[in-house]
């Protein structure tokens, strides 16, 4: 599923004004528009780049996919699946893999007390937030070698290529790779993203979550390598103006651009996992004697409920339950 295209298409949607220098048939050329659109990012063209050819931005196919691979060797599985669960050994290893090609490719590198990984080209201008992109590289059980790994080294390359043209950012770039998107460990899904993003209750919860050996979660970091205590946590939450704007290179994780053979979708909307928790009363009856009709047993009134109302119909049309 991994191709170039999607590549071409975070350059041109970090950096808009690229598309000015190329020409496009009039289906790119509208779809340009609504990228533009949605961005915000305004669309002067930057000096440095109105000369160079779509060609000049050629995408090092062969070292990213090897670098894929070298990430993917990081596996508590034998390949080709992946398993990668949070502050693991193999997790970090993988980190420092992560961190080794910020530094080859000239970021300097920050990591926060649960270890969210930023590799930052500074800019011209400090004043104005900078653009990041990114992803996460846990990886549950048996699972692929690209999900949110193509984020990260995605972003990688797209930093790579543009430090070849030249290109000089007048905000600064970063790439973010994410901790813990993935719920494995210690059921809490986008785990570094969410502190990120400043939620307390999430903080406070973290003090008493344990995985299933019942380690507790600051242990787990801290044997990752983060000395990270409950007090530490206001220290990863980001301002506002830390970022004017951000965007996720993603693989599909549907059919439908696979089965129409479009290679890159644009996310409108995402999936909102929420847990809420029902009891349903009711009276007991014979399993055998008492007939659905007549049945108001707790457990016939939840089978009955569940699939006519799912929750998230009521928000979003085409929502699912599980
Ligand atoms: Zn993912």
């Amino acid at each position: 599923m991994f191709a170039r295209n999607p590549l071409l298409f975070l350059f041109l949607f970090l950096f808009p004004s690229l598309s000015l220098i190329s020409k496009a048939t009039h289906d790119e050329e509208s779809t340009r528009r609504t990228m533009e659109d949605f961005s915000g990012y305004p669309t002067a063209a930057h000096p440095s780049v109105l000369s160079l050819s779509p060609s000049s931005l050629s995408v090092d196919e062969a070292g990213l996919l090897r670098q894929i691979d070298e990430l993917a060797a990081f596996s508590d599985t034998p390949a080709p699946s992946v398993t990668r669960i949070l502050y693991s050994e193999k997790d970090v290893l993988a980190r420092s893999y992560i961190k080794s090609l910020m530094k080859e490719a000239g970021l300097s590198v920050r990591e926060d007390h649960v270890g969210n990984i930023f590799g930052r080209w500074n800019g011209s201008d400090s004043g104005v937030g900078a653009v990041a992109t990114g992803s996460h590289i846990d990886a549950i059980p048996y699972s692929g070698k690209y999900d949110g790994v193509v984020g990260v080294l995605g972003a990688l390359e797209a930093i790579r290529i543009l430090k070849r043209i030249g290109f000089q950012p007048r905000k600064s770039l970063e790439v973010i790779m994410f901790t813990s998107e993935e719920p494995t460990r210690f059921g809490i899904s986008c785990l570094g993203s969410r502190l990120l993003a400043g939620i307390h209750p999430l903080a406070n919860a973290l003090n008493k979550a344990v995985d299933s050996q019942n380690i507790p979660f600051f242990d787990a970091a801290r044997g990752a390598g983060y000395d990270v205590r409950q007090e530490d946590l206001p220290n990863v939450f980001l301002t506002k103006t830390s970022y004017s704007s951000f965007v996720e290179l993603h693989i599909e994780q549907g059919p439908i651009l696979e089965e129409e053979g479009v290679s890159i979708g644009i996310v409108t909307a995402i999936a909102a996992p929420a847990s809420i928790k029902v009891d349903f009363e009711g009276n007991g009856g014979h399993a055998g004697a008492v007939l659905m009709p007549a049945r108001t047993s707790s457990a016939a009134e939840s089978i009955l409920f569940l699939p006519l109302h799912p929750v998230g119909c009521y928000v979003f049309p085409v929502a699912t339950f599980s």
